[in-house]
């Protein structure tokens, strides 16, 4: 796609901000393109000639179907990832292949116009069965496919390999594939029309450091490739064709940035402390073992939370007992002598594993995700939390549920990890017998019930992000609801008032680990609420830590005792915002500028 000169009336286009930074230059509007097929005769002695170009296209895709992924595997710190089997083993499928070379010798038409009405005719009868696994095999043959056509027609896939310079990458949706082929060193930042805080770009652009803005509804058509723009990934901005004076304002900003960046940055060393003496532990939220330098760069004590999915998701099969203890040992390691909190899988929801599991599912986020999902099935539970156990004796691990809804389910759990404990302790496997078990409090009943859970935990960890879209059913992906979809509301600060609560009549600490915890204006409330421990993406560890030296804890309960008396999320934000500006005035300008 080439980039094109255009015009000049600046349009701001909202979206929401997933990854901090500012950056500005030329936009890249990322548009997979379809391989027209044109259906042509062929002379008898051009068919040979068919047969060789479509050995030679897939040759060269199984060559891309084995590369990418190693690309991948490099990115995430997983050596074996298992993106592209499911693709690999569609064009080792005989029944495909096998009916492409017959149609060719008795039709004499072009190969590309035979592979495509294969292919679609293949995959609709994949797609027509009852069984879900080979239902989704449908989608791995149309993108095989794609891929050979492109390659017999000789179009790029990897246009975002040859960026023709530092661009802002706009797509509707970056795939796995697309991201891992991308050149990052031209990559200034992502704009997407899709996604959420917790979409795949989003996690990744985090990791990477790359600032991004998604839910930007339906806006490539009316962009262009070359035109120049402004991503503000603070405030979940894109400005195509900035004003002048929007220059100059955001040129301010990054000045006023750069002084507050060295301001944080230099305590990163320095203690999470109000200005009365409490310490508050702050934890960063990975996903990827990679993530853990980013982490200690930003200064964190620790990982309040890891997302173990990662290792999970686009793969035909589930990760082997040794792979996950590689994994778990090497966080372990790396933070120690802090304390890592490895969640098992939570799967389901917007985490979709690729064996087929969770297709049609009509309310993934109400169906089988998380805790459910493993205890349905035992075995690969079992791998995952003797992995574990047997990673515990390499650092300070310790481990929680996610997705509980009832103490069944936590009296379940438990008795699997004590069957691990035993057979461990039988093989002689050495494991930390002192390992702390918690509950993640994600959903509203599993918040009522904290006195119950409390008596079965070594603490919890509020899980604000699924813990909102259930209360007050606000689904926590789609842009189309973000605007209602609010922390502050009355409902969310009861429950978690109601959790900590619970969790201190037993004795034990409870944290939060949603999005919340990384936002400085919510940070002086749920402290005040009486949480000990924040967990959030590395990013914001700096910000957050520069609130918490700049308040005292004994106005943030007077903060919280005030906002408790709300009647809306609007009065409440409010109310926190005053407060935020009057301990961090210059912090504040620039997260939540009252601009443009
Ligand atoms: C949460 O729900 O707040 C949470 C931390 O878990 P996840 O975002 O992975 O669902
Ligand atoms: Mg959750």
């Amino acid at each position: 796609m080439s980039d094109s000169e255009s015009p000049k009336k600046e349009v701001v286009y909202r979206g929401i901000a997933v990854s901090p930074g500012v950056v500005r230059g030329q936009v890249y509007v990322y548009r997979p393109q379809e391989v027209a097929i044109e259906k042509r005769s062929v002379r008898d002695d051009d068919i040979a000639g068919e047969f060789v170009r479509l050995e030679q296209a897939v040759i060269k895709t199984r060559q891309q179907l084995i590369e990418i992924p190693q690309h991948i595997g490099k990115e995430m710190g997983n050596d074996k990832p298992g993106i592209f089997d499911a693709h690999l083993l569609v064009l080792d499928d005989p029944m495909l292949m096998e009916q492409v070379f017959k149609r060719l010798k008795t039709e004499k038409l072009n190969v590309e116009f035979i592979l495509h009405e294969v292919a679609n005719k293949y995959a609709q009868a994949l797609a027509k069965l009852q069984d879900t696994y080979l239902c989704e095999r449908a989608a791995d043959v149309r993108d095989v496919s794609r891929r050979i056509l492109r390659n017999l027609a000789g179009a790029e896939h990897d246009e975002l390999q040859r960026l023709p310079g530092p661009r802002i990458v706009l797509a509707q949706d970056l795939s796995p594939s697309d991201t891992a082929l991308m050149d990052r060193t031209k990559v200034l930042g992502f704009a997407a029309e899709m996604g959420s805080r917790t979409s795949h770009t989003a996690i990744l652009a985090r990791s990477q450091g790359i600032p991004a803005v998604v839910g930007l509804h339906e806006i490539g058509r009316e962009i262009t490739s070359g035109q120049e723009a402004l991503l503000d990934g603070y405030t979940g901005l894109l400005i195509v064709c900035p004003s002048q004076e929007t220059l100059y304002e955001y040129g301010q900003i990054e000045i006023r940035w750069h002084s507050i960046e060295d301001r944080l940055s230099s305590l990163r060393h320095e203690p999470a402390c109000t200005r009365d003496g409490c310490a508050i532990r702050l934890g960063a939220n990975i996903e990827l073992v990679e993530e853990i330098k980013t982490a200690v760069e930003h200064g964190a004590q620790g990982v309040g939370l890891y997302r173990t999915e990662f290792l999970f998701v686009n793969r035909q099969e589930f990760p082997t007992e040794d792979e996950q203890v590689a994994a778990y040992s090497n966080v372990a390691r790396a933070m120690k002598p802090h304390e890592v909190i490895i969640r098992t899988l939570d799967a389901g929801g917007d985490k979709v594993l690729r064996g087929g599991e969770h297709s049609r599912e009509a309310n993934p986020f109400l169906g089988w995700r998380g805790i459910r999902f493993c205890l349905d099935q035992p075995e690969m539970f079992k791998t995952q939390l003797r992995a574990i156990l047997r990673a515990s004796a390499e650092g300070n691990i310790k481990m929680m549920y996610p997705m509980i809804s009832d103490l069944q389910e936590v009296k379940r759990a438990n008795e699997l990890l004590n069957v691990c404990r035993e057979d461990l302790r039988r093989e002689g496997k050495p494991f930390n017998e002192q390992m702390e078990v918690g509950l993640m409090i994600e959903v509203p009943g599993a918040a009522m019930i904290a006195d119950v859970l409390a008596e079965h935990a070594a603490f919890f960890s509020i899980g604000t992000n699924d813990l909102i879209q259930y209360s007050i059913a606000v689904d926590r992906g789609n842009e189309r609801v973000a605007h209602l979809y609010a922390p502050t509301h009355p409902a969310i600060l009861r429950l978690i008032r109601n959790v900590v609560a619970a969790a201190r009549a037993r004795n034990i600490w409870a944290g939060v680990c949603g999005e919340m915890a990384g936002d400085p204006v919510m940070v002086p409330l749920l402290l005040g609420l009486g949480v000990n421990e924040l967990s959030m993406s590395a990013v914001a560890v700096p910000a957050v830590k520069y609130i918490i030296r700049s308040m005292s804890m004994s106005d943030a309960q007077a903060l919280a005792e005030q906002t408790l008396r709300c009647g809306t999320a609007g009065e409440t934000a409010t109310q926190l915002e005053n407060f935020a500006r009057s301990v961090a005035p210059e912090l504040m300008e620039l997260i939540r500028p009252n601009k443009p």
